[in-house]
């Protein structure tokens, strides 16, 4: 190499080395423990990890708790209380991560109150990652879980069918994607987004980072459908060493970029957490900035040190943050 293109290299590194460097400089002051997660109804969520951190418990077991806390509310749009799939059946995805890339997770799962649960119950007693539909209900039920019952929660119900009024069942391939429309609407005729999966993210006091997310996933869905939720790189990813990053928004987005790889690999690059999720983020926009108008992703993440940070493509997505020091939630930056 020879000098010229040394001193280039060098400054483009600089600020790199720059920035990891302050990492590691204010490594000693770790924000911890903390829990952080999606959407404003990340409140209720973060309290119920908050009672296994402040008694030391681990991060993993907080992140569980925090899901099966919104599991349990039938009238929350993750869980059993979800919107339907096109067929008006309700498909559950989670998935869970710990601190050594341990990892479980159930797609498509029908009738299970607790797919947090048994995508950790995957983690640990099976060689697998990932149990899908009857084979993960199946499972499921083996491992001691109730089979609940199909019914759609009230609101549910409604929404359902005044959404079949317009959108009749119509199996079509490569339909071209709409507000509104048969697939993957995005947001609801009042503006509201139909999406709500609860990503979350603790680092306990010994430093262990872990995360979950849990979903009903995208309303009116094609059945059988998966979204980026239970997949491990896009819904959620946890590397022990830098940090962790989970998401929310039209999932088949993330998972084109492998989302939330992508947003913990920028914070190894020595990104602070929001840097981060901004790169991914403009990586999806970057490629059609006019389709990216039409939908919504939100990364989320954590750095080692308890910092975080978030981005999306358009206004709205909020996040919810729980620490010694606070209990707030913050809006989002957003890209368009
Ligand atoms: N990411 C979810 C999915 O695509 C939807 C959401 O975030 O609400 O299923």
């Amino acid at each position: 190499m020879n000098r010229r293109k040394f001193l280039n290299l060098s400054a483009l590194t600089a600020p790199l080395l720059l920035s990891k460097n302050a990492i590691a400089h204010s490594a000693q002051q770790k924000n911890k423990p903390i829990v952080i997660s999606t959407w404003d109804s990340g409140m209720p969520v973060n309290a119920a990890a908050w009672k296994i951190l402040e008694k030391n418990g681990s991060a993993l077991d907080a992140v569980e708790a925090g899901a099966i806390h919104i599991e349990n509310d039938i009238n929350c749009c993750v869980g059993l209380g979800g919107y339907p799939d096109r067929d008006g059946i309700v498909t559950l995805d989670a998935c869970i991560m710990d601190h050594n890339a341990n990892c479980g997770a159930v797609a498509g799962i029908e009738r299970i109150k607790h797919p947090i649960s048994v995508a950790r119950k995957v983690m640990e007693k099976t060689p697998h990652v990932i149990l899908v539909g009857n084979g993960a209900q199946q499972f499921a039920l083996e491992n001691g879980f109730t089979l609940e019952s199909a019914a759609l929660s009230t609101d549910a119900k409604n929404a359902y069918a005044e959404w079949i009024k317009k959108n009749e069942y119509k199996p079509v391939s490569n339909i071209e994607r709409k507000q509104n429309g048969p697939f993957a609407p995005n947001f609801f005729e009042d503006g509201t987004p139909n999406h709500d999966t609860m990503g979350l993210i603790a680092m306990d006091i010994k430093n262990n980072l872990s995360g979950a997310v849990t979903t009903s996933g995208m309303a009116y869905k094609v059945h059988g459908r998966v979204g980026d939720s239970p997949i491990i790189g896009a819904g959620l990813f946890v590397d022990n060493e830098f940090g962790a990053a989970t998401s929310s928004g039209t999932g088949e987005e993330v998972i084109r970029i492998c989302g939330t790889h992508l947003v913990v690999e920028f914070m190894r690059q020595g990104y602070s957490p929001e840097l981060a999720c901004k790169k991914a983020v403009e990586r999806i926009v970057k490629r059609d900035r006019e389709k990216a108008k039409t939908f919504q992703v939100g990364f989320l993440a954590m750095n080692k040190k308890g910092q975080f940070g978030a981005y999306a493509i358009q206004k709205g997505f909020v996040f919810s943050v729980k620490s010694t020091n606070e209990n707030k939630i913050y809006d989002s930056k957003f890209l368009i």
